[in-house]
């Protein structure tokens, strides 16, 4: 296609986070893009053109999106949309699915439209290529979920107190408080419900704050077992500050 684009259409490479059937014919698609943040348009006459939005607007899909947003509405006009990339794996694989729904899904609670940087999609689009090559590896949703909670601005400090900002000291835990999120320390946890967190937990989980998802396999992310119950249940508290749980994609998580 040569056709010039219009001045005020934006062609940025996107991720597919939800689509809809709206309509007759429509789809009403969500993506997570590069250049404009999280976005929502609609595709007019997407449910019936086989030539201009051929399987690409299917979540998980790296697309080159053409987009017109318009002043008046929050709903941008889809003017088309090219395959780079789609994974193969996912639906050959329940638990990949359910991981790479996670992923998605976890994004789309945290991330509120134009505030979302190329930084965001790159961690994204990096983590599904990962898992889409690799094993449905527990660590990589947990390296994930460190690095999404840095860009979104809620960074957790794993070595110190929340509170009075005390180190982690050599004989003594530190305290997650599932209602309030953050670590605290022995003195400072008070009366409030809260457990001890391992040293093991706390240190592997400071190595996956900067882990790099640009990586042959996932085994970089590969967690002991008691590590890994222990950091999904901190980080589940760390969430749960922010966003209603448990997500769709949770559940289905939980039953394989
Ligand atoms: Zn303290």
């Amino acid at each position: 296609m040569t056709s010039a684009i219009a001045p005020q259409e934006t062609t940025t490479p996107a991720i597919v986070v939800r689509a809809r059937i709206f309509g007759e014919s429509d789809k009403i698609v969500t993506f997570l893009t590069r250049d404009l943040g999280k976005l929502t348009g609609i595709a007019k006459g997407a449910k019936r053109s086989k030539r201009r939005f051929v399987n690409v607007l299917e979540p998980f899909t790296h697309v080159s999106l053409r987009v017109r947003q318009r002043q008046a509405s929050d709903l941008a006009f889809i003017s088309a949309c090219e395959l780079l990339d789609a994974p193969r794996s996912f639906t050959l694989d329940l638990r990949k699915f359910a991981f790479a729904s996670y992923i998605l899904e976890l994004t789309d609670r945290m991330v509120r439209g134009r505030e979302a940087g190329p930084e965001t999609y790159d961690l994204v689009r990096d983590a599904l290529a990962l898992l889409d090559r690799s094993e449905a590896e527990p660590g990589l949703l947990r390296g994930f979920e460190l690095h999404l909670l840095r860009l979104t601005g809620y960074e957790p400090a794993l070595d110190r107190c929340r509170r009075c900002g005390g180190g982690l000291a050599a004989n003594e835990g530190m305290y997650a408080q599932p209602a309030r999120g953050g670590l605290l320390c022995g003195r400072c946890r008070g009366e409030g419900r809260s457990y001890v967190i391992s040293r093991a937990t706390l240190e592997r989980l400071t190595t996956l704050q900067q882990a790099s998802f640009d990586t042959a396999d996932a085994s970089a992310f590969a967690l002991q077992p008691g590590v890994a119950a222990e950091a999904r249940a901190l980080l589940r508290s760390f969430f749960g500050a922010t966003v209603t749980l448990p997500l769709v994609s949770e559940r289905l998580l939980d039953e394989l």
